[in-house]
């Protein structure tokens, strides 16, 4: 099936501030077999700050952020003056595309869309993607 977002140019460029994508990575290999989430704060197209989060699906092909983390971050973001800028999850087995529920289930028109695959655990693939009314769109990804 793939996404639209296999195919295409890309539609901006992300930049992740130093230790982030360590910091996924991370929390993506911890959480294995299961998937992986959490939120970035932000601003513009750069990524500052990661919140790793718990995964209320405990699932290893989904995932739902566990509200009382989504509550704490968020209010934790709100009084620093920021709002969510990215959603993070992983897929321990599959490509780094979105599903079909990544998908339909993308509530944050305005929020970059990061997932990371462990496919190849030795080297996993980070990518991210803006999800509007059901449409995806990558993002180029830069920084370390
Ligand atoms: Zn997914």
């Amino acid at each position: 099936m793939g996404g639209a977002g296999d195919d295409g140019p890309f539609v901006g460029t992300i930049q992740l501030a130093p230790g982030l994508r360590e910091a996924m990575t991370r929390h993506a290999l911890a959480e294995r077999p299961l998937e992986a989430c959490g939120l970035l704060a932000g601003s513009g197209a750069r990524a500052e700050a990661f919140y790793p989060t718990r995964n209320a699906a405990k699932s290893p092909v989904r995932y739902e952020i566990d509200p009382q983390d989504l509550l704490r971050v968020t209010m934790e973001l709100e009084d620093a003056g920021r709002e969510v800028w990215g959603i993070f999850h992983s897929h321990p087995a599959t490509p780094a595309t979105p599903s079909q529920t990544d998908i339909r289930l993308a509530f944050y028109p305005s929020a970059y869309y990061l997932i990371c695959s462990l496919a190849d655990p030795v080297r996993p693939v980070l990518r991210a993607f803006r999800i509007v009314d059901g449409r995806i769109a990558e993002v180029e990804v830069a920084g370390d």
